[in-house]
């Protein structure tokens, strides 16, 4: 993540010279002054309102990051661990990032605990470590759920939906699930990444992100997983189950592997891998000492 996005910052830029442009214009072609203080006041309150997140973001980014955090994130996060003092350095201010601006609510509105909001955001600045052009996909935020599942109708604690990703938001998540995947050992499954990739997917698509992979000219990447998805052979597949249901699952379940098992996923499905490397913009591997760097 960047402390100001190119995007936001181009926007500002454009509009603050736009705003006492178009004032003096239209003093010049009336004659009357008061126009040009008037797009002058505007261009004030536009400021005023437009570096509030630029500014939000940077005192953010530049906070200091809590000992206790980093001792949990030591704990539980086996990529966090692996990376060296600068990785850290980035991955705590995205994390920050992260935190300032993403909403995470109890379902009901509960209370939800530094612990759980501190795991919820390392699962972002997990994901999106190779790629910091790119933001958290969750715009509608995070609601975490008590206990391990839910059910369709969302009442805690009967069914068995650990984690859910409606594509109008919000982020849905079991607490404890949540918690298990960042039990610190690589058994591939992480929930919070599960959700977050469905996320992730989406916004690639509606972006016209492009890959390359194994081929000779870029491919959008709808079509790209589709094909991964196509000639993945199941019966012999490290993926669980689920992830046959459909080309969304399958991605959803080679990201949690991909993070937490990197090398079984590199050894079993080494063209998924480079997919979803290339995806990612990082080979996780060499992160968590799996791979010379
Ligand atoms: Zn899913």
């Amino acid at each position: 993540m960047r402390t100001v996005p190119a995007f936001d910052l181009f926007f500002i830029i454009l509009h603050a010279l736009l705003i006492p442009l178009v004032g003096l214009a239209a003093w010049l072609v009336t004659g009357l002054p008061a126009l040009l203080a008037l797009a002058l006041a505007l261009l004030a309150a536009y400021l005023l309102l437009a570096l509030r997140r630029p500014l939000r973001r940077r005192q953010a980014a530049g906070a200091p990051f809590p000992g206790e955090w980093g001792e949990l994130l030591l704990s539980r996060s086996p990529f966090y661990r692996g990376l060296d003092e600068g990785g850290r350095m980035r991955f705590e201010r995205d994390v920050r990032l992260f935190l300032a601006e993403t909403r995470i609510a109890g379902s009901g509105g509960a209370p939800v605990s530094w612990t759980t909001r501190l795991l919820v955001a390392a699962g972002a600045a997990t994901m999106l470590h190779g790629r910091p052009e790119w933001e958290p996909p969750l715009h509608d935020g995070v609601t975490v759920y008590p206990g391990f599942a839910f059910d369709r109708y969302y009442r805690p604690g009967r069914g068995s939906i650990a984690g859910q990703a409606p594509a109008g938001g919000p982020l849905l998540v079991a607490e404890k699930s949540l918690l298990e995947g960042f039990a610190g050992e690589r058994d591939g499954i992480n929930v919070m990444i599960h959700e977050m990739a469905h996320y992730f997917d989406l916004e690639a698509r509606k972006g016209g992100l492009r890959v390359v992979v194994d081929q000779a000219h870029p491919i959008p990447w709808g079509a790209a997983i589709e094909k991964a998805y196509g000639r993945h052979d199941f019966s012999a597949s490290p993926l669980p189950d689920y992830a046959a249901r459909n080309e969304a699952e399958f991605f959803a379940c080679a990201s949690e592997m991909f993070f937490e098992d990197p090398r079984r996923l590199g050894a079993s499905c080494p063209r998924l891998f480079s997919l979803l490397e290339e995806f990612y913009g990082q080979d996780p591997r060499v992160v968590l000492g799996e791979r010379a760097s």
